[in-house]
């Protein structure tokens, strides 16, 4: 008999699952093996949120499993130890895993390659599970990466991508391998109280629910904040429950100006990573310095605490922080807003903004979010890195009646219309009568100390 090892990662799923395929084409059995790797918790990647909906994940993937004859194995350790450990009570000959593009990823894999080469196994590292154009796949002439978004979406519409394929009919897994239990969501401390479900067949619902009723009108409402109306398929993007493969065939299948529109905004996510596969540092160091020389976290430690609280007396701003909070999630545009304000308006280091983030967000990516600050903050791929939004314009902009501020600031929820957006132009008792906190700054002073910290004024 011979064996392979399936280390998921970042790809809790069975269907269109390239290194489960490898596998089980290759082996007569398979060991699906997950470790909860102490590595991610010791380099602060195991936010409560992110751990509840990993719970989920396993769960659900453990019971898929199950409906094909097989089952999960669930170890806990370094992930290479565990490995060569599954290797040698099996004698698995192969292990195959997803391609992944952080610093951590890729030191997995090489410590992983170096540890197995010893032992006489071959590691088979898969693209196209992650993300559907490998990072690196697609360069422009003399670098080894895109540092500009549309260049490379051009570029990567064109590539080819495989086509999606279903779940395995069965997985026969060897008898012996022990595994820990499955963990539960509710044994995790500090969960929000509104984070989505997670697990391969929650995506599958919400892939259905998504085709039917929201892609076609995503061109138009992306940017609505009180409607909702983007996809909330992030997490099971990021936990992999979901293929992004899969999904831009689907997309693209369905045609039309909303599926361009979301296959656009899929390619961000793939373009994050190809930046932050050539570059592993971004994560932590400015990808383009401006020589900031931000606000210490000392100087500014009230007004960090009101954006991180929702209390900046911007109602947008705080209904979106407050969202993330509930939900351990927020809207792009919410994104936007928020971490424009800190960055610039407060003048505050996106790096601390990016951890408040991934200790929140349900699908807190290094990629996505370390970039995406970095492109508010203007020290990222932004060709308008000065660019500075107004929370009050955009407010009015993308929530016109405050029907998502009244939703997130209940003590603003008695102001009706758009007035929401500027209780500061209340009057004495009228004023008075709302429990909600002055402006930390006003935007007019935050403006003029960042123009003067860039040297544009
Ligand atoms: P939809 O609008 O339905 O888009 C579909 C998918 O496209 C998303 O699920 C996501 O995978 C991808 N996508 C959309 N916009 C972007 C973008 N700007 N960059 C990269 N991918 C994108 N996204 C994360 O997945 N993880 C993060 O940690 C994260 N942090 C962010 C931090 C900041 C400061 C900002 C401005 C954005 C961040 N984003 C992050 C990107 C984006 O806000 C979310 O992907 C999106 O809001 C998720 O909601 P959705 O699935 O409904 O998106």
């Amino acid at each position: 008999m011979t064996v392979a090892v399936v280390l998921f990662t970042a790809d809790l799923r069975l269907h269109d699952h390239p290194p489960l395929r490898a596998a089980l084409a290759s082996a007569d059995e398979v060991v699906p093996l997950f470790v909860r790797d102490t590595g991610i918790d010791a380099a602060g990647f195991g936010a409560p949120n992110r751990r509840a909906f990993l719970a989920d994940c396993l769960r659900d993937l453990g019971a898929g499993l199950r409906e094909r004859g097989g089952r999960l194995v669930i170890r806990s350790g370094d992930v290479v130890a565990e490995v060569c450990r599954v290797v040698s009570e099996t004698g698995a000959g192969d292990i195959h895993l997803a391609a992944g593009v952080s610093a951590y990823a890729r030191r997995r894999e090489e410590r992983l390659r170096r540890a197995l080469d010893s032992g006489g196994a071959r590691l088979h590292v898969h693209d196209g599970v992650v993300t559907a154009v490998a990072a690196g796949a697609v360069t422009p002439a003399g670098s080894d990466h895109f540092a500009v978004f549309t260049p490379y979406f051009r570029r990567w519409s064109a590539e080819r991508v495989r086509d999606a394929f279903g779940a395995p009919r069965a997985v026969p897994v060897p008898d012996g391998p022990g595994s820990e239990e499955v963990p539960v969501r509710a044994g995790v401390p500090g969960v929000s109280a509104g984070l989505a479900e997670g697990g391969e067949t929650q995506a599958r619902k919400r892939l259905t629910a998504w085709r039917l009723h929201g892609l076609t009108a995503y061109e138009d409402r992306h940017d609505d904040l009180p409607g909702d109306a983007t996809s909330r398929l992030s997490p099971h993007l990021h936990f992999g429950t979901l293929s992004a493969v899969e999904l831009i065939q689907r997309a693209r299948a369905a045609g039309g100006a909303g599926a361009d529109a979301f296959v656009r905004q899929l390619c961000w996510r793939e373009f994050h990573h190809q930046v932050l596969a050539a570059r592993p540092a971004a994560a932590r160091l400015d990808y383009r310095t401006r020589h900031d020389h931000w606000r210490s976290e000392a100087d500014a430690a009230d007004e960090i605490e009101a954006w991180r609280q929702g209390r900046t007396g911007y109602p947008v701003v705080d209904a979106a922080m407050r969202q993330l909070r509930h939900e351990g999630w927020m809207h792009n545009r919410g994104r936007l807003l928020t971490a424009g304000f800190l960055t610039k308006t407060l003048y505050v280091d996106w790096r601390i903004g990016a951890r408040h983030f991934l200790e929140l967000l349900v699908d807190g990516d290094v990629a996505n979010n370390q970039l995406n600050w970095q492109w508010m903050a203007g020290t990222g791929t932004d060709s308008r890195p000065n660019r500075v939004l107004n929370p009050v314009l955009q407010a009015k902009r993308y929530d016109p009646d405050g029907d998502y501020v009244r939703r997130w600031v209940p003590e603003l929820a008695a102001l009706a219309g758009p007035a929401v957006h500027e209780p500061w132009k209340l009057r004495g008792a009228e004023r008075a009568r709302f429990e909600y906190p002055a402006p930390v700054v006003e935007l007019a002073d935050g403006l003029a100390r960042f123009k003067r910290a860039r040297g544009l004024d």
